[in-house]
């Protein structure tokens, strides 16, 4: 059973290295940021356009909101025999309350994807997202065959709003704020597991499995 969370910086690579993970391990893939996404995308319910106001200024949307959101996804099915969250806790305050909500089938691995800081804007600002098949690339580090086109759909590849340079500064310092007390919590209950992730997405992702193993 695997109940993993990946933590660690924006561009980090937590989704890229989510989607390998889940495909071999056949787990969910759970980003509370795709949730967001999609929710935005459909348009004008007022919890859209509250969750709009957070996502656009790269600031966290508020516990209540994404603690609802994450717990009425991990009660469905397809998560009863494990899953993989990606970018869920993000404060001290979401860690204590999955621990919590957890008691009975608690997280098998908790594991710090971290990345220099020098990398992550170009990361972040390079990265381009095909929203239906969900693959992302980079057009510095992980280009698509065709530019502009995803290698698996054929899609126009996006570039997320939150990747404008502006947005990014701030996350970078929302994950220093906040993050990283939910990163130093985990630590402190000697669970935490630190991949390093600068390197090329297939070592990285042989590191991954490594730790996942024990
Ligand atoms: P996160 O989900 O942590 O924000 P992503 O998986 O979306 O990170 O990756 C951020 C950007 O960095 C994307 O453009 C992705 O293609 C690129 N990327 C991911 N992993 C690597 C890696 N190991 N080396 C180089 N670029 C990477
Ligand atoms: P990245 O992978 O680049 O860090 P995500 O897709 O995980 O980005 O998240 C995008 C945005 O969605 C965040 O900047 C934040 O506004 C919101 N978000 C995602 N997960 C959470 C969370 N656990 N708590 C609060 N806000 C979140």
């Amino acid at each position: 059973m695997y109940n993993i969370v990946f933590i660690g910086p924006p561009g980090g690579g937590k989704g890229t290295q989510a989607d390998m993970v889940c495909k071999d391990l056949n787990i969910p893939h759970i980003s509370t940021g795709e949730i967001f996404r999609a929710m935005m995308k459909e348009g004008k319910s007022e919890l859209a356009d509250l969750v709009r106001s957070y996502v656009s200024k790269g600031e966290l949307v508020p516990d209540e909101v994404v603690v609802d959101v994450l717990f009425d996804r991990i009660s469905k099915d397809d998560c009863q025999n494990g899953y993989l969250l990606d970018g869920f806790p993000r404060s001290l305050n979401q860690a204590e309350v999955l621990d919590a909500k957890l008691k009975n089938s608690p997280l098998t691995h908790v594991i710090l994807i971290d990345v220099d800081e020098e990398l992550l804007f170009k990361r972040l600002t390079g990265r381009r997202t095909a929203v239906k098949s969900g693959k992302i690339y980079n057009i510095y580090f992980n280009p698509p065959k065709v530019e502009g086109k995803c290698d698996v759909s054929g899609e126009d590849l996006i570039i997320r709003d939150d990747d404008k340079p502006e947005t990014v500064t701030n996350r970078m310092k929302v994950y220093k704020d906040q993050t990283m007390a939910a990163v130093e919590y985990y630590r402190a209950k000697k669970v935490l597991r630190v991949v390093r992730g600068e390197k090329n997405i297939d070592v990285v992702f042989a590191e991954l499995k490594e730790v996942l193993k024990s």
